[in-house]
């Protein structure tokens, strides 16, 4: 496999801001299998990185210099210790450096450009890490201060939903969408299993989505049994790397299966081979041909937002943007201002209320844990 583009691109210069930093004490990687106690207990001081951080590429020793950005290796799964890439046209085992294994889910994601150098043994490890372009991260479900990647260098990332089983959960996609425009990369929303609703029924069950319909996200109706849809997934995803995130059993396996039969994913959190449950725990990019790559996250069940405090929250919330600059207030905070112009648009619906009220109960999350 041939490297798609240039690596380590400088990324666009978008509005993020930094916050505050997650400064907390941290065990990390608790539940890593075969990980000596005394190393657990030396990762307790890990801090977290701040957004920025995590895309400028300056990552200390593990900095990737001029000539170990060209011919880098993509990243394509990250297992304890170690980790798979292409490179050279070929799939490489890479041990990982201890600063990367310490912390790996924090530091090394997939999609990632590393640099490699050969080891004792004649193995190859991860000499540095080559800046990113997108990343998207989630807080650590035990420790909210830490970041854990979920990818990196994506260009689409695709929040897959279904309007049963399980049921569409709107509030979770407002928080997908937070999550992938503060890290760079592009949303699109895939509404699959569309063939469990009748045609006459569409219009009412798939209204919860009328909220995202006014926003510049692609949002695409498919189905893995019926093919309807797909053809359009395929053409958002042709020559990109994409993401597809979402609860898990939306049918993100499904929908890989589909758009490339060589891949045989195994689906229905069934194994395989029929013995126990299969979930998918960790993400892997697949290689679909052409310039495509699609990385397959495990399923997210609720999305904390990192790193987010109410200052920053109205920044991810695009509709927003243009109707601020109307605002009586430059630091308009849109909940209890007098002459508000995003209450004056939610109020005659140009701004959908669900997303104001979305934003509203984030704000006010925010407000109980950061304060
Ligand atoms: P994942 O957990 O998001 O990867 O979901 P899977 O791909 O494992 O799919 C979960 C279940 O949904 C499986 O039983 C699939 O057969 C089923 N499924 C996937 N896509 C569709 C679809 O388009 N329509 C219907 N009716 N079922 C689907
Ligand atoms: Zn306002």
């Amino acid at each position: 496999m041939k490297l798609r583009r240039g690596a380590g691109k400088a990324h666009h210069g978008s509005k993020r801001k930094t916050g505050a930093r997650g400064g907390a004490a941290a065990l990390e990687e608790f539940e890593d299998a075969g990980s000596p106690v005394g190393a657990r207990l030396r990762r307790r001081a890990e801090s977290s990185a701040t957004f920025d951080e995590l895309l400028d590429g300056d990552f200390g020793d593990l900095t990737a210099s001029e000539s170990e950005r060209d011919g880098a290796a993509i990243v394509i799964n990250v297992s304890s210790g170690r980790c798979r890439v292409f490179h050279d046209g070929v799939e490489k085992d890479c041990l990982l450096p201890p600063q990367i294994a310490t912390r790996q889910k924090s530091m090394l994601a997939v999609g990632d450009r590393v640099a490699l150098e050969t080891a004792d043994g004649g193995n190859w490890r991860v000499r540095a890490i080559l800046p990113r372009h997108s990343v998207l991260a989630r807080p650590d479900p035990l420790n909210p201060h830490l970041q854990r990647l979920i990818a990196a260098n994506i260009d689409v990332v695709i929040n897959v939903v279904s309007l049963k089983t399980p049921p569409l959960r709107p509030r979770l996609i407002d928080r997908f969408l937070i999550a992938i425009f503060r890290g760079g990369a592009q949303p699109a929303i895939c509404v699959n299993k569309i063939d469990l609703v009748p045609p006459e029924d569409r219009e009412r069950e798939l209204a919860p989505l009328l909220p995202f319909a006014g926003l510049d996200v692609p949002i695409i109706g498919c189905s893995t049994r019926s093919g309807e849809g797909l053809d359009a997934l395929g053409e958002l995803l042709r020559g990109k790397t994409g993401a597809l995130v979402g609860h898990s059993g939306v049918g993100k396996s499904s929908i890989l299966n589909a758009l490339d039969e060589r891949l045989q994913i195994a689906t229905g959190g069934l194994h395989k081979r029929g013995t126990g449950r299969h979930t998918t725990t960790s993400s892997t990019l697949h290689d679909l041909g052409g310039g495509t790559f699609v990385i397959d996250t495990p399923g997210i069940r609720e999305l904390g937002l990192w790193n987010l405090d109410r200052d920053t929250l109205r920044e991810y919330f695009p509709e927003m943007q243009a109707a601020a600059e109307l605002c009586r207030f430059n630091d308009c905070t849109h909940l209890h201002e007098p002459d508000c112009e995003v209450k004056a648009r939610v109020a005659t619906r140009s701004i959908h209320p669900a997303r104001y009220d979305a934003y509203v109960r984030l704000s006010e999350e925010m407000g109980e844990t950061a304060r």
